[in-house]
C-alpha cells in the first residue's frame, strides 16, 4: 500500500524527478551569458534531441546537405535502424529524462520500411521521447497510412504523429518537378503533404502536429514572406528556417551563404507572419542559435504568446516556471489534470497571475469579442542558425581539451554556442551527447565511413545532378 501511495505521488509530481535531475544538470553547464530569466534550456526543457547514423541515405539532393558525401553510400536497412535508435533513446532517457522533442532524423526517414519506421518512433515513445519525423515530404499517402495502422488489425498504432517536411527550392529530385526556380512551384507539393495528414485523421482518428523546415540562401531569402502568407493556413503549426551553413557534402556548397545576416532572414519572416514576433521573450540556447517566436493567429493578426516588452508577462512566465517547471502538458488528460491541480496547490498565486496574462492574451487579440468570432490558431516561428564546419572544427577540439576560450574570436563565439547548445545527440558508447554542429561538421564524416564498410550500398549510388 505504502508503495503504491510513493508511486502515486511520484507520478502526479508536476515534474518528473529524472527531468529535475537532468534540468538542474544542464543549468549548471549553460554559460553566465546564456542564463536570464527568459532562458528555458535547464527550466523548462533539456534542448531537442535528434537522431544520427541511423538511416544516413537520401533520395534527394539539397545545395547545401549537412551530411558527409559517403552518407549516399550507406544503405538504408531498417534492423540497423531500430537497433541504434532504442540505444541512442535509452541513453537519452537516462541522463535528460522525459518528455523530450526527439527528431526520427538522418538521410531521409520515408525510405525506412512503414514497419521499420513505426518500430523507431515506439522505441522512442518507450523512451520517453516525443518523437518528429524529418522527411523531405516526397511520399505518398499508402505509405502514410502503413505507418499509421497496425498491418495485422488495421487499427492506429499511434494516435498522434509529428513530421516535419522539408520544402525549399535548392532541394533537387523530388517526384514530378525535378528542378525548381521558385519556391512558389512548390506550394502544391507543401499542400497536398498537409492534405495527407488532413486525410489520415478524417479516415483513422490520426492526429498530427506538421513543421515546414526551409534552408535560406540568397536565392531564397526574398522569397519567405510570399512563401508564408501562401502556405500559412495549408495546416503547418510550425515554420522553421535554417540560413545554410558551410558544413557537410562540401561538392553541394553553390552560394555566398554569408551574404546576408540572420536578421536579415528573421526581418523577412516578420514579413510574411504579418506582425511582430517577440522572439526575446523566451530563449532556447543562445539567442545565435535559435530564435523562437510562440504565438497564435486570430483572424488575420498574428498575437504573441507573450509579449517582449511586457513585465507582466516577464512575471508570469517566471511564475509558470517556478510552478510548473518542465512539466510535459500532453501525457495524458487525467494526468495533466492531477500535476496541474497540485502544482497550483503548491503554487497558488500563480491563479492569479494566469488570469492576468490571459486578459493581457486576449487584449492583444482584440479582445473576447474577437477570440470568439475567431478560434486562435497556434503557429510558432522558428530559425536555427547551424554554424560553419570551419570554426566548429577547432572550437570542438578546444572544448575537448577542456578548454573553454580561444584567442580567435570566431571560434570563441563557436565555443560559447556549442556549450549553450540546445540540440543534442546521443553517443551511448562513450556515455555523452553532443551538440548537432559538431555531430555534423566532425563525427559524422568518420562515422559514415564505417556505416559503409557496415551496411554498403548494394547499388551503385551516384551525386544526384544538382544544379
Ligand atoms: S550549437 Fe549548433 S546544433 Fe547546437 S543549437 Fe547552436 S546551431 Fe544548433
Amino acid at each position: 500500500m505504502l508503495d503504491r501511495l510513493r508511486a502515486l505521488e511520484r507520478l502526479t509530481r508536476p515534474e518528473h524527478p529524472d527531468l529535475t535531475a537532468a534540468l538542474a544538470a544542464r543549468w549548471e553547464e549553460l554559460p553566465a551569458h546564456v542564463k536570464g530569466a527568459n532562458q528555458m534550456l535547464g527550466r523548462r526543457t533539456a534542448g531537442c534531441e535528434g537522431t544520427h547514423g541511423v538511416f544516413p541515405k537520401c533520395n534527394l539532393a539539397c545545395t547545401p546537405c549537412y551530411h558527409a558525401k559517403e552518407a549516399q553510400r550507406v544503405r538504408t536497412d531498417g534492423e540497423h535502424t531500430r537497433v541504434e535508435v532504442t540505444a541512442q533513446m535509452a541513453f537519452l532517457r537516462g541522463v535528460r529524462g522525459p518528455g523530450q522533442n526527439a527528431q526520427l532524423i538522418g538521410g531521409e526517414v520515408s525510405l525506412l520500411e512503414p514497419d521499420d519506421h513505426a518500430a523507431a518512433l515506439r522505441a522512442m515513445l518507450d523512451h520517453g521521447r516525443k518523437p518528429m519525423s524529418m522527411t523531405h515530404g516526397d511520399f505518398d499517402y499508402p505509405y502514410l497510412e502503413a505507418l499509421a495502422l497496425d498491418p495485422e488489425t488495421g487499427r492506429p498504432r499511434f494516435s498522434h504523429l509529428s513530421f516535419a517536411g522539408h520544402f525549399d527550392s535548392m532541394m533537387f529530385g523530388r517526384r514530378g518537378i525535378k528542378k525548381v526556380e521558385r519556391e512558389e512551384q512548390l506550394h502544391p507539393y507543401r499542400k497536398a503533404f498537409c492534405e495527407m495528414f488532413a486525410r489520415l485523421e478524417e479516415e483513422h482518428g490520426v492526429t498530427s502536429y506538421l513543421a515546414h523546415n526551409m534552408t535560406i540562401t540568397p536565392r531564397n531569402i526574398d522569397q519567405i514572406p510570399e512563401v508564408l502568407r501562401a502556405c500559412r493556413d495549408y495546416g503547418f503549426r510550425m515554420f522553421s528556417f535554417q540560413p545554410a551553413a558551410f558544413v557537410g557534402n562540401e561538392a553541394r556548397w553553390k552560394d555566398s551563404y554569408r551574404a546576408f545576416s540572420t536578421d536579415a532572414v528573421w526581418a523577412r519572416i516578420e514579413e510574411g507572419a504579418g506582425g511582430e514576433l517577440h522572439d526575446d521573450a523566451m530563449l532556447i540556447g543562445d539567442k545565435r542559435c535559435n530564435r523562437t517566436a510562440y504565438g497564435a493567429y486570430v483572424g488575420q493578426r498574428y498575437v504573441p504568446l507573450l509579449d517582449q516588452r511586457s513585465s507582466a508577462d516577464a512575471r508570469w512566465l517566471e511564475a509558470f516556471l517556478t510552478t510548473f517547471g518542465g512539466m510535459d502538458f500532453a501525457d495524458g488528460r487525467a494526468l495533466t489534470a492531477a500535476r496541474t491541480v497540485r502544482a497550483l496547490v503548491e503554487n497558488p498565486a500563480t491563479l492569479a497571475r494566469l488570469a492576468g496574462w490571459g486578459a493581457r492574451f486576449a487584449a492583444r487579440a482584440g479582445g473576447p469579442v474577437a477570440l470568439a468570432r475567431d478560434r486562435p490558431r497556434a503557429i510558432t516561428y522558428v530559425m536555427h542558425s547551424f554554424m560553419d564546419a570551419k570554426t566548429v572544427r577547432p572550437a570542438w577540439a578546444a572544448m575537448e581539451r577542456g578548454e573553454t576560450t580561444h584567442e580567435d574570436p570566431d571560434v570563441q563565439a563557436t565555443i560559447e554556442r556549442l556549450r549553450s547548445c540546445s540540440y543534442a545527440m546521443a553517443h551511448p558508447e562513450d556515455g555523452r551527447t553532443v551538440p548537432a554542429c559538431a555531430q555534423h561538421s566532425v563525427l559524422d564524416p568518420l562515422e559514415n565511413v564505417a556505416l559503409m564498410a557496415l551496411l554498403p550500398a548494394h547499388e551503385n549510388v551516384a551525386e544526384p545532378a544538382t544544379a
